[in-house]
């Protein structure tokens, strides 16, 4: 199109930093197209989606959860992304979400489903429990490792999140919480036992599309 064409080579003009979008989409946009890949990001951006059928998906493992039925709803409660209905055997999700944060509080919510109600004194403690399943369900290590230091630097120092943390989330396809679990977790994990545990359980969820939900799930 040559509007568009005429556009952009208008733009490559200008400064680049004066081109830069300040926030939101267009700016985590704007860095993988231009700013990633002059500090570092390319390989992470190379890879991630070469390696990305390689990935659990939650969508795909909605068929081992034979007795429950997942909806999409725009109803739910403030501040809700996600829930698990264990007496329904239902689990909502918040419609709207970008694939990402989608990804994430599906395979969050499907492991709350797989693992069962746990008394009312034991909730934070099994919130905690399927955060970082979640995380390491997710995050593929190699795609991790491949990101420059900046990158989740924010992640694991705990702090606010910046605008290159929200690229690798991207790249990762996991929301802010799955990374900054993962983080975490990376801190005492070398990289070939990170990619031990997300091997196992990527073949966990093909066990269990096999033979349904009867094994549980020991990660
Ligand atoms: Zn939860």
């Amino acid at each position: 199109m040559t509007a568009t064409l005429a556009n952009e080579n208008a733009s490559q003009a200008a400064p680049l930093a004066a081109r830069a979008p300040s926030r939101g989409a267009a700016r985590v946009d704007w860095l993988r197209r231009v700013g990633t890949a002059q500090n570092g990001w390319s390989r992470a951006m190379e890879i991630a989606p070469r390696r990305r059928h390689l990935a659990y998906d939650p969508w795909e493992d909605i068929e081992a959860f034979a007795e429950w039925e997942v909806s999409v709803t725009g109803r739910l409660p403030d501040g809700y992304l996600g829930l698990c209905g264990f007496g329904a055997r239902k689990i909502w999700i918040k419609a709207g979400q970008p694939e990402w944060q989608m990804r994430s509080t599906l395979t969050h919510e499907l492991l709350h489903a797989e693992r069962g109600p746990v008394p009312a004194g034991q909730q934070k403690a099994e919130e905690r429990a399927v955060e970082l399943l979640t995380a390491k369900r997710l995050v593929d290590p190699v795609v991790y490792d491949a990101l420059p230091a900046g990158g989740v630097g924010r992640a694991i120092a705990g702090t606010a999140l910046s605008t290159s943390d929200l690229a690798a989330c991207r790249l990762l396809g996991v929301d802010k919480t799955t990374l900054r679990v993962y983080a975490g977790w990376r801190r005492r994990v070398t990289a070939s036992g990170a990619v031990r545990v997300w091997d196992r359980h990527r073949m966990m969820g093909d066990e269990r599309r096999r033979g349904g939900l009867g094994r549980h799930e020991r990660p």
